[in-house]
């Protein structure tokens, strides 16, 4: 049947009230989501997109609750993507550099892959030597998340949540665990709140693992970043990267960015803890002030686009990671190969193998606790 002029008029009408309504409504405010792919086990993977007034867009797929692109402007208002990541599903599925992902249950290495709890020893996978790393073979980075949108007048909030089975990669405890990306819609942050119950005491530490390049120039080294972390003390580690407990003061060595400095300023000095993580692989103990919440953490500055990020958190330490293990075999976004050092990350978390250090602070979680962790990543530019 032919649809009348008149008809097609009021079809119009409709659509532009609707729409509109839909712009001004904060009720209505949803975040734009598509299909992303199904995984080789035919779960499907959803892709949401966050984008504010300010012109920050965050992108983030369900699968491992992945943070793929964030663009942010430099200081002519030219936009960039910030962080290394694929384009395709495929791409995560195979992933084993972490890029982006949610980092889960325990986020970076325990040490020979056990640790005991409540007089019980458990085992778990060692993917790093004899180590787990990242919560073993398969952590919170290969798992599919549920999204659901709450969204508020005043901001974009993306909640993903994930059940984590009693004995998951040999962890004690059903842990039911929510991470929340928040873009405000007049703010250049984005905040990712975690939380995490648990019906046997257990062991939780999460982070987003995101390699960040501020030039927006993927395949480009990072060395020229300058970097600043409050702190003044850091964990030294052996040669496997296990802490050896002891807290160092960074005074005097490669690893004092109490002031602004280029990742490479020292990158490649005569340092056997450097030569350990063949560049920055460290934990810094972050300085806290009591009752606060989050915290400035580390502040980078990228010289040639002028963009600047401020990691703020709740958490004690802070991985500080240069890409050392990036080799030019890993082919991420529109076919690029990631060279070595052309992303740091900076894992905002408890400390490394906590589980094995009682002077460390404490990364159990009891049944009937709440975890909860916040992170956020504030991006601006400057001359
Ligand atoms: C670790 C590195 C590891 C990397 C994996 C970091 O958090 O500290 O040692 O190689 O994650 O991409």
């Amino acid at each position: 049947m032919m649809i009348r002029p008149p008809t097609i008029l009021l079809a119009i009408l409709l659509f532009l009230t609707v729409s509109s309504c839909f712009q001004t409504n904060a009720a209505e405010r949803r975040i734009h989501f598509s299909n992303f792919g199904k995984t080789t086990t035919g779960e499907t993977v959803y892709r949401y997109v966050l984008r504010n007034n300010k012109g920050i867009e965050a992108v983030v797929i369900s699968y491992g609750a992945t943070l793929v692109s964030i663009q942010a402007p430099d200081r002519n208002g030219k936009m960039g993507d910030l962080v290394l990541g694929y384009d395709t599903l495929d791409g995560y599925e195979k992933d084993k550099s972490y890029f982006g992902a949610t980092i889960g249950r325990y986020g970076n290495r325990i040490a020979g892959g056990q640790f005991a709890l409540d007089g019980v020893v458990f085992h778990l996978p060692t993917n790093d030597g004899p180590n787990c790393l990242h919560g073993g073979t398969r952590g919170f980075n290969k798992r599919v998340w549920t999204g659901v949108d709450h969204s508020r007048d005043d901001a974009y909030v993306l909640e993903l949540n994930y059940t984590s089975q009693d004995g998951e990669e040999g962890f004690p405890g059903t842990l039911q665990v929510k991470v929340t990306y928040t873009l405000p819609l007049d703010r250049s942050e984005l905040q990712i709140d975690y939380s995490a119950t648990t019906d046997k005491d257990t062991v939780v530490n999460l982070t987003n693992h995101s390699y960040f390049n501020l030039s927006g120039v993927a395949n480009s080294e990072i060395l020229s970043h300058q970097l600043l972390l409050h702190a003044s003390k850091f964990t030294p580690v052996d040669a496997r990267l296990i802490p050896t407990g002891a807290l160092q003061t960074v005074e005097d060595s490669p690893f004092d960015f109490s002031k602004p400095t280029a990742i490479g300023a020292h990158i490649n000095q005569d340092n056997e803890q450097l030569k350990f993580g063949r560049g920055y692989d460290h934990n810094w103990v972050l300085e806290k002030t009591p009752n606060s919440n989050v915290q400035l953490a580390a502040t980078v500055f990228e010289p040639s686009s002028g963009r600047v990020l401020e990691v703020l958190t709740t958490e004690p330490g802070i991985q500080f990671y240069s890409g050392n293990f990036l080799d030019g075999t890993v082919r991420g976004k529109d076919g690029q190969l990631y060279a070595h050092r052309t992303g740091f990350c900076l894992e905002t978390q408890h400390f490394p193998d906590s589980p094995n250090h009682p002077n460390f602070p404490s990364t159990t979680l009891k049944a009937g606790q709440t975890y909860r962790s916040t992170t956020v990543f504030r991006f601006s530019a400057r001359k």
